[in-house]
């Protein structure tokens, strides 16, 4: 290499380098290790000629990381930052800096997975426990879950709970009038497959004579009304229907809390707590249930549960319950869900404390207060004498005048239906209040008001119970201690930045630190969901671009980017067939085939869609059963809506009938979803749009670099064919007429998260795309030939190759040595791995996803522990040890291992703590050694345990 390269080819050549791990020269090894002559030999192996991309992506010229970061520049001087008031469960908010930087900025926490392995998760599930415990304290409710996506979907969610658990039998649920317009537009899109009724109306005059199952009440009104909800929810009660209310957790502070009300169930949005509004995400959603629902509670919970040696250990609690279990039974169709975000919130509470919070949400009421005094003395009464932060004015004929003027003022005012509303939050300053009168045509001086002003919390409703006791709320009020907790944390984590995660579907690959920057500038950070668009003209020349791009890298013709995780893409494409059959008059097709393979979500979102699902076969070598498939199309042809293929199989093959399948679909009426989780085989290779499919979700999360985040956020756009694109998902904020309405509370959903997808492609460009492709199949090829010898693979195609995961089968040890896939997945612990995904789609094997970005050193390290394994097993086999004394079953080692005086295992600590000779300096310890899950599900303890336990578990 010369050193004086500069030419912008040569530049930007270098983040794919960056971007892809094995060198040209690894290339040339593992080639040779898998048997193919050149990468294009193997690409001609792995993929059916029959559905191979015919001309190249053209994605434009890539850009170098520097120039990328010029360019978001330009974009971001695009976005103007005004003071939002607008409020509608979005508000200003102060990140506080050592979470930024320490959370939100840190791959220790923005890397890593799902808590599925509990032993290698101890922190993030900390985190989240606290976040759970915050919020049972502040809704007074008994279990709360580890995020939903958003407030309007939550919503959605609770309702479809309290249809399942309500003694009322009618169909028809109660909605407040003061209720977000987004989270009412949501709920409707919900409703309506189902078959269930919304009636809006005043809780406090219209629930009575109203048959409903359930009712949702806001608390604070959308409106800023502050209403005692207590004699609504007593009406409910004497029905036998469910009360659900959304709740402002700042607001709840200082309010008595849901539970005090009576409500069963309450939802909201944690944003405020230090999240930025991002354009509308991403943001942590919370739910909380009375105990007797807590088993029906969707997403994820963490819980308490003990490890091997009987210490207290966190783990997900009650996963036999998750919707990949019931499938088609299933109301809740949530995967990945908002843990970074959540984890945020939590920190923001930890950083606070209660009587900071308190603090913070009486700053925000008083300056609110303040406000209403001087409208009133303007003559522009506020609606309502209760509040607690925001404001509804009647402004008359002079509403668009005082817009314009705080307009001029840089600042948002809500335009609802009838009234101004003005929202103020932790951001708000006298000097913004000062401006918000000018707007109305006042000048006053904040401080003269403010001697005047008494405060609009009714006595009625104010807070008399504690929150927030738990200890871990009031240890950290010092930057230090702060940041030392968060490191705490983190360091008893395995993320991306420590190794590779070979979770197959996950596609773990890099986030490269260039792609996450532009999330945290204000420009990006700081617009609410509900600007004027001119506002964020950064944000839709972004957008635009980024569609115009997946358009062409999927062989579609329009992209939604609502949807905010692969699931809620799987619904709104589900939603758009729906849309597309009722539009030509043939509403009854409502039968979606799914093959048994398929990732659980597919039914559950079939479910939600109002479909019915029917299973069809899979072969022994993993395909799906064509015949079966043909049988069932022919049977249910009048009937047939859809099918939902997943492609590359979930199986990691190319199968060569994908064509096939699409023609059969498509020759009895129905449509084609094809899940688009593993996308990361197909970029620059093959197009969906090409060989049949008319939609697809794309999991920004996967194959475009969104960082996992714990398990959220993700991004799961859709594309479609033409005749599909009328059905994308509206928005009463962009597009109130559309014949399909939101999935999510925001029209573009988690919007600042798109920025990455979009820098990785800007430096990517088409080439490096396809040959990230190439080598994502590459890497999985190069792990199948070097494993296969002892641990078999399961599925490949008819010339032996894998697609960009593969399938790893020990069940056949089970026999010989009664080794356990767990055990397997614990043991790669100590050897410094997450382990790959267990169990999906074949109970007792593990899928293995190596993704472009390891390099080949890292998969050697990988598939040498693995072949270590194997030996360790066949050392039970041949009789060393049992599988109960053995390594295996003991794994994780953790430092109790070798700290205890008394050692009488079978084998030695070195064996047990360093297999195969990992480094005893770099050595990474899992805190807790293997979890009980069964006992954690019995004993469900779901938010923070009581500080005895801390006092032992510290020992
Ligand atoms: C990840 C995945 C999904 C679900 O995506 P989420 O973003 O977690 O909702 C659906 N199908 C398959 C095959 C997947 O791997």
């Amino acid at each position: 290499m010369t050193a004086h390269r500069k030419s912008n080819g040569d530049t930007a050549a270098s983040f794919v380098r960056r971007h892809i791990g094995p060198s040209a020269r690894d290339v040339t090894a593992m080639l040779e290790t898998v048997g193919a002559k050149s990468v294009d030999a193997l690409m001609d192996e792995t993929l059916p000629a029959s559905i191979r991309q015919a001309a190249p992506l053209d994605l434009g010229k890539p850009l170098s990381e520097t120039e990328a970061i010029a360019h978001m520049g330009e974009l971001a001087a695009q976005n103007q930052v005004f003071t939002s008031l607008i409020g509608q469960g979005y508000s200003g908010t102060i990140l506080p800096a050592v979470i930024q930087r320490n959370i939100l900025e840190n791959p220790a926490w923005y890397t890593a997975y799902t808590p599925y392995q509990p032993e290698i998760s101890q922190g993030r599930l900390e985190a989240l426990l606290n976040f759970q415990t915050m919020i049972c304290d502040l809704t007074g409710l008994d279990v709360a879950n580890a995020s939903l996506l958003d407030e309007a979907t939550a919503a959605a969610e609770a309702m479809a709970l309290a249809e399942r658990h309500s003694q009322v039998k009618a169909k028809a649920f109660f909605v407040d009038k003061d209720i977000h317009p987004q989270t009412l537009a949501v709920m409707r899109t919900r409703a309506e497959p189902l078959g269930w009724t919304l009636i809006v109306g005043d809780p406090l005059t219209d629930l009575a004579e109203s048959d409903v199952l359930g009712a949702l009440l806001q608390y604070p009104g959308t409106s800023g009304a502050l209403r005692d909800l207590r004699p609504a929810i007593a009406a409910l009660k004497a029905k036998g229907a469910l009360a659900i209310i959304a709740a402002d957790l700042l607001a709840l502070t200082l309010l008595a809390s849901p539970g005090e009300l009576g409500a069963d169930i309450a939802i909201g949005s944690a944003q405020r707590f230090g999240v930025p509004m991002g354009y509308g995400g991403p943001h942590a959603a919370y739910m909380a249930v009375r105990d007797a629902l807590k088993r029906s509670l969707p997403g994820r919970i963490v819980g308490l549960s003990v490890d091997s040696r009987g210490m207290p250990a966190y783990r997900l609690a009650l996963q036999t319950r998750e919707q990949h279990i019931r499938r088609e039974k299933a109301t809740s169709n949530i995967c990945t869900a908002q843990v970074l975000l959540a984890v945020i919130a939590s920190m923001y509470a930890v950083y606070h404390g209660p009587e900071g919070l308190s603090q913070i949400a009486r700053n925000v009421h008083r300056r609110t207060a303040v406000l209403a005094s001087g409208l009133r003395k303007l003559g522009f009464a506020p609606q309502s004498e209760n509040f607690f932060d925001t404001l509804s004015v009647d402004a008359g004929a002079r509403r668009a005048e005082i817009v314009a003027r705080a307009v001029a003022e840089q600042i948002n005012l809500g335009i609802g239906d009838a009234a101004l509303r003005i929202a103020l939050d932790e951001t708000t300053t006298p000097a913004t209040v000062e401006a918000v009168w000018r707007a109305f045509g006042g000048t006053f001086a904040y401080a003269e008001i403010d001697a005047g002003t008494r405060e609009a919390l009714p006595e009625t409703l104010k807070r008399t119970t504690p929150f927030l006791t738990h200890p871990v709320f009031h240890a950290h009020r010092s930057e230090t201690e702060m940041l030392r907790y968060m490191r705490k944390l983190s360091d008893r984590d395995l993320a991306l930045d420590r190794a590779m995660i070979p979770l197959g579907s996950c596609t773990m690959k890099l986030n490269a630190t260039t792609e996450m920057m532009p999330l945290t500038w204000p420009e990006f950070g700081s617009l609410h969901p509900f600007v004027p668009r001119e506002q964020a003209s950064g944000y839709h020349a972004l957008f635009a671009r980024l569609e115009r791009w997946l358009c062409d890298i999927t062989g579609y013709d329009a992209i939604s980017l609502q949807p905010n995780s692969g699931a809620q893409g799987e619904y709104a494409g589900l939603l758009a067939i729906r849309g597309y059959h009722a539009a030509r008059g043939e509403s009854h097709r409502k039968i979606c085939l799914i093959p048994s393979s398929a990732h659980g979500t597919n039914p559950a979102s079939a479910a939600m869609a109002g479909m019915d699902v029917v299973v069809v076969a899979c072969e022994k070598n993993g395909d799906v059963d064509v015949g079966d498939l043909r049988a069932k199309a022919e049977k249910h042809s009048n009937d047939l809506a859809a099918v939902m293929i997943t492609y590359p199989s979930t199986h990691g093959v190319f199968e060569e009938h994908i064509r096939e399948i699409c023609d059969i679909v498509h020759a009895h009426g129905g449509q084609v979803y094809l899940d688009g989780a593993n996308l990361n085989a197909q970029v620059g290779l093959s197009r969906p749009g090409d060989y049949g499919a008319d939609v697809s979700h794309l999991n920004l999360h996967k194959t475009f670099c969104i960082p996992h985040g714990g398990g959220g956020p993700g991004m799961g756009p859709i594309g479609v064919k033409a005749h599909l694109a009328p059905f994308l998902p509206g928005h009463p904020a962009t597009d109130d007429e559309a014949p399909v309405g939101p999935v999510s509370a925001a029209p573009f959903g988690s919007a600042s998260i798109l920025t990455i997808s979009y820098i990785y492609i800007l430096m990517m460009g088409g080439e490096g795309l396809k040959r990230a492709t190439e080598i994502a199949i590459l890497n999985a090829n190069y792990i199948a030939a070097r494993l296969d010898a002892h641990f078999p693979v399961l599925y490949k195609n008819e010339k032996g190759r894998v697609a960009h995961e593969c399938i790893v089968d020990p069940r056949p040890l089970k026999t010989t040595s009664g080794v356990t896939v767990d055990d397997i997945a614990k043991r790669l612990i100590d050897y410094g791995f997450h382990a790959p995904t267990m169990s999906f789609p074949v109970p007792g094997t593990l899928m293995i996803e190596p993704t472009e970005s390891e390099s080949k050193a890292e998969l050697d390290r990988f598939c040498d522990a693995m072949i270590a394994i194997r030996k360790e097993i066949a050392e039970v086999e041949a009789g060393r040890f049992k599988i109960e004394a053995s390594p295996l079953r003991h794994a994780p080692h953790t430092v109790h291992d070798i700290a205890d005086d008394d050692w009488n295992r079978a084998y030695t600590r070195s064996e047990g703590c360093f297999p195969n000779g990992v480094s005893r300096t770099d050595k990474y310890w899992c805190p807790v050694g293997r979890v009980d899950n069964v006992y954690g599900d019995r004993n469900l303890v779901c938010s923070c345990p009581p500080v005895s336990d801390y006092a032992q578990a510290a020992e």
